[in-house]
């Protein structure tokens, strides 16, 4: 049952194509016929009145128009899948711009992060006076003090 189901689905979207495309068939062939035929008043017409003549191109039109609305509604989707390839690539060439920005945010920020981690460590308080010295100094380079 639930198979079935599956296999119905694009069954529709192909009758509606088949039958879209039959109907601006038609359309085109009711156009033609209306517009080349000659006026009724001509004895070799096919038609008695112009009303008949009139009806059969504005019938043409409508198939058109309604064959054109049948197509689109079967093509939705391959229009459908389309729009979600297009969406997909979209989405997988930001990431890959991201991921971009963001090595060479880092490669940028890297140095002054490396430099501000240097700088930390390597600065201790004096003993005496508590202002910065240099971690490895063994006189405090403002009072003079022995570390
Ligand atoms: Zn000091």
């Amino acid at each position: 049952m639930g198979g079935k189901r599956k296999d119905t689905k694009p069954k529709i979207f192909l009758v509606l194509k088949i039958v879209g495309f039959s109907l601006a068939a038609a359309g085109v062939v009711l156009l033609i016929l209306g517009i080349a035929t000659p006026d009724p008043s001509s004895s070799n017409s096919l038609f008695a009145e112009t009303a008949q003549k009139m009806g059969v191109i504005f019938g043409g039109a409508a198939c058109l128009i309604i064959s054109i609305s049948l197509i689109f509604a079967g093509f939705t989707p391959s229009i459908k899948r389309i729009q979600v390839k297009t969406t997909k690539y979209v989405v997988s060439d930001n990431k890959e711009d991201l991921a971009d920005i963001a090595t060479d945010a880092a490669d940028i920020a890297e140095p002054a992060l490396s430099k501000l981690k240097k700088a930390t460590k390597q600065k201790k308080f004096c003993k005496e006076c508590g202002k910065p010295i240099d971690a490895d100094a063994k006189f405090c380079q403002h009072c003079g003090k022995e570390q």
